[in-house]
């Protein structure tokens, strides 16, 4: 086995029992990145001689028998949006292609504290608005399993390092779907936290009350060490929540028999296509079959959710994105001739397209004339999505749905059209619309060998459960076939 093939959990042992060195283990997915990134342009910047350097570090630590962190040696990518202290943070956009973080967010931190290794930035849509990562300003990443596919977005580029093993764990940001849905399109596991769970402490803002960090691994077990790793109560973040921090390793039990899952008929009809429907209907009798209750159920918000979604996180993006003036920082206009003119020209170039389709949109909903029809209506909306999850899951634990309708696509299927790139959400902007958790696992192939992924959806703070029914499934199947980076 290539060490760039070992989990989370196997390169930390390995390193603890000293049968690998730090140094060896950087080296090792450096030379897998080498290889492999000139098909897949996953990343935007490469930290190879800061990894080195903190290997050497860690080693001491070792060898000086010094205790050591959760994630010790484990290389890391994190998507772009996540501010790293000297390092380039781009967000996607030319307005901040050379913006040097003067601080780490929270995550990295922690990341830090904890002997992590974080090996690069990976690639996104811009400003995380997008479903297929061809929104970056910079470059497209490739699906490993297709390469003339999308990996998803908007963190594409952490999911597709993951999923062709340029490192064994990732971070991502997800608004409306932007970890699982790239996630399930690169066959890889992806966790959205409960909103508040995870410090947004230097998270580069889209929606900010739909905005979280998560994780990416290749395997369930690992995304329990960086979770353990990530969580925690920030007083950075006014909307972190205060709440003691659970162990997630003690979920990892294969056992479902007390779990009772629903599947919403809503979720099933029409735009998913038939083989999706298929894989995820599998896994709800394999759930059946391993013990676990399953029932179909009822979750009404089909219709609205969508709207609802893009006219609120719209309204805040516009809001959060009105900093980006070419006076603070970021890029700045080298046309203008006055002050009016700055604030123009350093918005028309610095941003992309559908960034300013967002703002527009966003700037129209909260306009004196439309607030109450559009913005108010849509909380309004939004309020009764949150009370449709709160009676599902007075009867459920989790509720089993596909999480994308589609399969990776090819480059420019959707880009033509913003309205069918938003469809490919439909089953992942309710769960921040709520701010409830999910988790999207592997659960079959096309026929054409393209991932399809499944999402299960839970109540506020049922991560560690959910993390038990993900173990569980996953246990007893086997859909874990390498990425063989395909064109056709
Ligand atoms: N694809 C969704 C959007 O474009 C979600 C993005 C995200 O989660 N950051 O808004």
């Amino acid at each position: 086995m290539e060490i760039y093939e070992l989990s989370v959990s196997e390169i930390i042992k390995k390193l603890k029992a000293r049968e690998l060195t730090t140094t060896e283990v950087v080296n090792a997915y450096f030379k897998r990145i080498e290889e492999v990134e000139p098909k897949v342009d996953a990343f935007l910047t490469l930290t190879k001689e800061d990894a080195l350097k903190r290997a050497e570090e860690l080693q001491k630590k070792l060898d000086n028998n010094e205790k050591l962190g959760t994630l010790f040696g484990v290389p890391i990518a994190i998507k772009d949006a996540i501010c790293t202290n000297g390092v380039r943070t781009t967000s996607g956009s030319k307005m901040l292609e050379n913006f040097v973080s003067p601080y780490d967010a929270t995550v990295i931190e922690y990341l830090k504290k904890e002997d992590a290794i974080i090996v690069g930035k990976t690639n996104l849509d811009e400003f995380a608005m997008g479903s297929s990562t061809e929104h970056s300003a910079f470059k497209t990443t490739k699906n490993p399993y297709n390469l003339t596919r999308t990996p998803g977005g908007s963190s594409g580029g952490s999911a597709a390092a993951v999923a062709s093993y340029m490192v064994p764990c990732a971070l991502g940001s997800d608004t409306g779907g932007s970890v699982r849905q790239p996630a399930s399109l690169c066959g890889v596991v992806g966790l959205k936290p409960t909103y508040g769970l995870v410090s947004r402490y230097g998270l580069i803002a889209y929606a900010s009350s739909f905005d979280q960090i998560g994780a990416f691994t290749r395997n369930v077990e690992d995304l329990t060490l960086v979770m353990n790793t990530i969580i925690g109560t920030d007083e950075k973040d006014s909307t972190s929540i205060e709440r003691e921090k659970e162990d997630y390793t003690k979920f990892l039990v294969n056992d479902v028999k007390n779990i009772k899952i629903g599947v919403p008929k809503e979720f099933y009809g029409e735009g998913l296509k038939p083989e999706i429907k298929e894989s995820v209907l599998k896994a709800a009798e394999k759930f059946k079959e391993m013990g676990a209750t399953v029932e179909e159920c009822s979750l009404n918000i089909a219709d609205y959710c969508l709207a609802t979604y893009y006219i609120v996180a719209c309204a805040e993006a516009s809001s959060n994105l009105a900093r980006f003036d070419g006076i603070r920082y970021g890029y700045r206009s080298p046309n203008a001739t006055n002050l009016k003119d700055l604030y123009k020209k350093t918005r028309r170039e610095g941003f992309g397209e559908e960034v300013k389709r967002r703002i527009f949109l966003g700037t129209a909903v909260l306009s004196s004339g439309y607030s109450n029809k559009y913005y108010s209506k849509a909380q309004e909306a939004r309020n009764a999505i949150k009370a449709q999850f709160a009676e599902c899951f007075k009867k459920y634990d989790f509720i089993l749905t596909p999480t994308s309708p589609c399969e990776a696509f090819k480059f420019g299927e959707k880009t033509d059209d913003p309205l069918e790139m938003y469809l490919a959400d439909i089953y992942t902007v309710p769960i921040n619309t709520a701010g409830v958790p999910a988790i999207s696992i592997p659960c079959g192939y096309t026929e054409s060998g393209l991932p399809i992924g499944m999402q299960l959806i839970g109540n506020y703070f049922s991560e560690g459960k959910m993390i038990q029914t993900a173990y569980s499934y996953e246990q007893n199947t086997n859909w874990n076939k390498k990425p063989e980076f395909k064109e056709d």
